[in-house]
């Protein structure tokens, strides 16, 4: 098998920074495509992978993480389509078996034999070329500028699919909790595109412009004991909780009105939220998990962001020089919307 040899950031131990380092890279196999990377979207979750919640085996090293990477297919293994040689794709996050009833129907991150994730169990995007199924690559319009379309596998389509969990209709009141951050930005935008009745809560004056940038009006949510409505019209018929703590929980749970929907998203290990069945049986509240997206809504995403629907918010582009201060600033939360790695650069 021949190789290509190149330069990126590989991961020498779950929880440290990523190495800049030059390193062999196979030859795409059976049903692989080989990319050229031309940009990666930075957030919170690359950060975890980095950290090895989402995987922490070390037979896993040395890895290059970066899941949200966009990129020109070069060429294509046996048995993958020639079709897709010249494309303009992006990652899909999850590795699915393609094969199970929950793949079979289009409900893939529910998939049964997940075999984990881009950029923590098969290279990702924080490299200039990377080899992926070609079952994880899902083609967008070639116009659609590289370091835009970073937002579209994750940022927007993970919103898409919070749009469809909650059922959204045109008279919902949505609150999104968290709407200053990559994914939060993204969503207030969704949620317009069904109802006008949307408030984006957050913490810094930075991200509250961002919210109200996209045409959203922002509430300062820093004290959330003294936070009442936020709608004239009457209380929230959806909360959507980004943040995931007891705080912005009993306060989704309370703020709700008759009927309302409370999507939960966020998947830390130590952080409890107290519910009484007694809120959710008088006023008939549902609680909804809502789990990354599925391949169509990622299609559905590249759509929305290319036809100017969604627009995309990226706080920091950098070059690969400059990976690990955006990273730092990630970690204080400093960055407003998503961050990207441009291999142009
Ligand atoms: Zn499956």
């Amino acid at each position: 098998m021949t190789t290509i040899s190149q330069t990126g950031y590989r991961i020498h131990a779950w929880g440290s920074d990523p190495v800049w380092e030059t390193f062999e890279l196979d030859e795409p196999g059976a049903g692989e495509v080989l990319l050229q990377v031309e940009a990666c979207g930075i957030g919170l979750t690359v950060l975890n992978a980095i950290r090895g919640d989402l995987g922490n085996d070390p037979g896993l090293l040395p890895r290059v993480p970066g899941h949200e990477l966009v990129g020109v297919v070069t060429e294509v293994g046996p048995e993958a389509d020639r079709g897709l040689i010249g494309r303009r794709v992006v990652a899909y996050f999850y590795l699915t078996c393609g094969s199970c009833a929950e793949c079979l129907t289009g409900r893939e991150p529910l998939c049964q034999r997940l075999g984990g994730f881009v950029g923590v169990h098969r290279d990702g995007g924080y490299a200039p070329f990377a080899v992926l199924l070609a079952a994880n690559v899902i083609p967008i319009p070639d116009s659609l500028d590289p370091v835009a379309a970073t937002v579209v596998a994750d940022a927007v389509a993970t919103p898409v699919h919070v749009a469809t969990r909650a059922s959204l209709v045109p008279e919902d009141r949505v609150v999104v909790i968290g709407a200053g951050g990559g994914v939060g930005i993204h969503m207030i935008q969704v949620a317009q595109l069904t109802t006008e009745d949307v408030v984006g809560l957050d913490v810094t004056s930075e991200k509250l412009d961002a919210i109200e940038k996209v045409g959203v009006r922002a509430v300062d949510s820093s004290d959330f004991a003294s936070l009442t409505g936020p709608f004239a019209e009457g209380p929230p018929t959806v909360v959507i909780d980004l943040v995931g703590a007891e705080t912005t929980g009993s306060w989704a749970i309370e703020a709700l009105g008759p009927g309302g929907r409370l999507v939960a998203l966020t998947t830390f290990v130590d952080r409890p939220i107290t519910i009484h069945y007694r809120e959710f049986v008088f006023r008939e509240i549902s609680l909804l998990g809502s789990r990354y997206a599925t391949k169509a809504e990622v299609a559905r995403a590249a759509d929305l962001v290319a036809t100017g629907q969604v627009t995309p918010v990226i706080g920091q582009v950098v070059e690969p020089a400059d990976l690990l201060f955006l990273h730092g600033g990630l970690r204080s939360g400093g960055l407003v919307g998503r961050g990207a790695l441009d291999w142009r650069l």
